[in-house]
């Protein structure tokens, strides 16, 4: 058996998952690993709040959109950055006896690029750790109030990106309830492409954007009709939930029309 390694005093750097939203949804493990930073390299998923989490450290901007990590598009005047620059500036500042933070939006394990990092540390031969955190589907089941298993009926979730590293989109069906990431953009395709991967049309569906957020939006749908949801949650980050667990559960106060956005809590509705 291999011994997965623990924190002890010489690790400089730690992954932390931010959660889905609003500074709050950190774990407290994360906040203190905040508060001892020297440096925090952080991408654009992060709430700004969580910059009163560690004052005194320097933050850098490492957010960057699409899944090549090459620099492809100007944001707020300058290119995202590449996952190469954010490996080199993790080794460079681990490297210079800094406590580092590297902040990554959710959970780092899922869709986060944490692959990539942890082995340009291991390359380096830098310790480090990984703090989890609330991943956008768990942040979605909640705005939502629906389980994404349910005793009995749905035994297994899928955590799936609609996205191909080629760009193109891809669906299939791999559990009782598949969270698709990264669809947001493409509902109409996606909703074809998993009539084709053998969802029944009528599948219950749920898209979620923004959750964790005051201003998250969550609609409900069946798989046909999926792309009814574009215009309401365009230019957000959005979860799409299909099968058991996007069910509304019993007694649940329901929406009038299939497509209308979902009722959520007071906190949650969204601003106009
Ligand atoms: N590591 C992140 C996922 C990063 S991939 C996590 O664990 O949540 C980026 C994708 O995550 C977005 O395209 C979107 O599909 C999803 N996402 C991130 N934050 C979200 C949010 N607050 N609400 C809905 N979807 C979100």
């Amino acid at each position: 058996m291999t011994r997965v390694a623990t924190p002890g005093d010489d690790v400089r750097v730690a992954f932390v998952g931010a959660g889905p939203g609003e500074a709050d949804l950190i774990t407290i493990r994360g906040a203190q690993r905040l508060q001892d930073a020297d440096v925090v390299l952080f991408d654009s998923l992060a709430d700004p709040a969580l910059r009163e989490l560690a004052p005194r450290a320097r933050w850098i901007d490492v957010g960057k959109r699409g899944f090549s990590g090459v620099p492809h598009a100007a944001r707020g005047g300058r290119e995202n950055t590449g996952q190469d620059t954010i490996n080199a500036l993790l080794v460079k500042h681990a490297l210079s006896g800094v406590n580092v933070v590297r902040l990554k939006g959710g959970d780092p394990s899922v869709f986060g690029r944490l692959e990539e990092e942890l082995e340009a540390l291991a390359a380096a031969g830098i310790e480090c750790e990984v703090v989890p955190g609330v991943t956008a589907a768990l942040a979605a089941a909640a705005a939502t109030k629906r389980p994404l298993t349910r005793r009995g009926a749905g035994r297994s979730v899928a955590l799936t990106t609609a996205m191909m590293k080629t760009g193109e989109l891809a669906a299939g069906r791999h559990a009782d309830t598949e969270s698709f990431y990264m669809g947001g953009k493409q509902l109409a395709a996606l909703s074809r492409r998993l009539v084709a991967a053998g969802w029944p049309a009528s599948t219950p569906a749920i898209v979620v954007s923004r959750a964790g957020w005051p201003d998250q939006i969550a609609s409900e749908h069946v798989v046909v009709t999926l792309g009814d949801a574009t215009v309401l949650h365009s230019g957000r980050p959005t979860i799409v939930t299909v099968g058991v667990g996007a069910a509304a559960v019993q007694g649940e106060r329901t929406s009038t029309s299939a497509t209308a956005p979902m009722p959520l809590a007071e906190k949650a509705t969204p601003t106009p």
